[in-house]
């Protein structure tokens, strides 16, 4: 996102009412969805637990503090959509307003209490330049209003311009992000307690792929995962 063109949907932000992601109904004082929207939001809960599902989908592949995800993620659900609004349709304010709800809830959980900096999966710059932004960035830049955290996107880099996943099967999916994620600031990865951040949270191929390159050129990091969604089918696969 250039900075003009931020600028330009602050302004038009001012003026036009604001209105929830998925109902349309206005928005008052600082909500970001509605309150039925929000009484109704399929959270996970899954910060109640250390040792919960999200969590056990690493173990064996990468060591995590803690994983954790907003909202369930069910295919052709109105949440499906708003994902989809914010990834393909440009409207990276909603990953940013969804990020601040979801810090706010982690905020009060107090489960990130030691992390040192927040950082969300990188995108091609080819990719972001085509998008105008990276939503997962978005989304972290939201989170680290309400948590209090620096965003540090400049650390790792994605080094291949790799297909979407969105089609691709369990095992294509693994093949197509071993070695995309490059450390460009190792020292200042150095003994801290990262956060990384990403949309939607499937088989968890790109997260661990980027995880173990920081693990691997960075070995006194810890690691944790706060996604926005988590897929319930990635989650029941055996
Ligand atoms: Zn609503």
């Amino acid at each position: 996102m250039s900075i003009l063109s931020r600028i330009l949907s602050d302004l038009v932000s001012l003026v036009a009412p604001r209105t929830c992601p998925l109902c349309g109904r206005m928005l008052h004082g600082q909500e970001v969805i509605c309150s039925l929207c929000e009484t109704m939001a399929p959270l996970t809960q899954l910060w109640l637990d250390e040792e919960n599902p999200m969590h056990q989908r690493f173990w064996g592949l990468m060591p995590v503090e803690r994983a954790v995800a907003l909202l369930w993620y069910v295919e052709g659900s109105e949440w499906q959509d708003v994902v989809h609004r914010f990834k393909y349709g440009g409207q990276w304010r909603i990953a940013y307003n969804l990020g601040r709800w979801w810090g706010a809830i982690l905020r009060e959980q107090a489960i990130f209490e030691d992390v040192d900096m927040i950082l969300p999966v990188p995108l091609h710059w080819r990719r972001r330049l085509s998008r105008g932004y990276n939503q997962s960035e978005e989304l972290a830049l939201g989170m680290a209003e309400e948590l209090g955290l620096p965003v540090r996107s400049g650390l790792v880099r994605r080094t291949r311009y790799n297909t979407s996943q969105t089609s691709q099967s369990y095992s294509e999916r693994w093949d197509n992000v071993e070695g995309i994620f490059s450390v460009s600031k190792a020292k200042e990865l150095e003994g801290k307690h990262i956060l990384l951040v990403d949309d939607v949270f499937t088989t968890g191929a790109t997260i661990i792929s980027l995880g173990c390159e920081i693990l691997r050129v960075v070995p006194s990091a810890r690691l944790s995962v706060a996604t926005l969604c988590c897929s319930r089918n990635a989650i029941s696969k055996g």
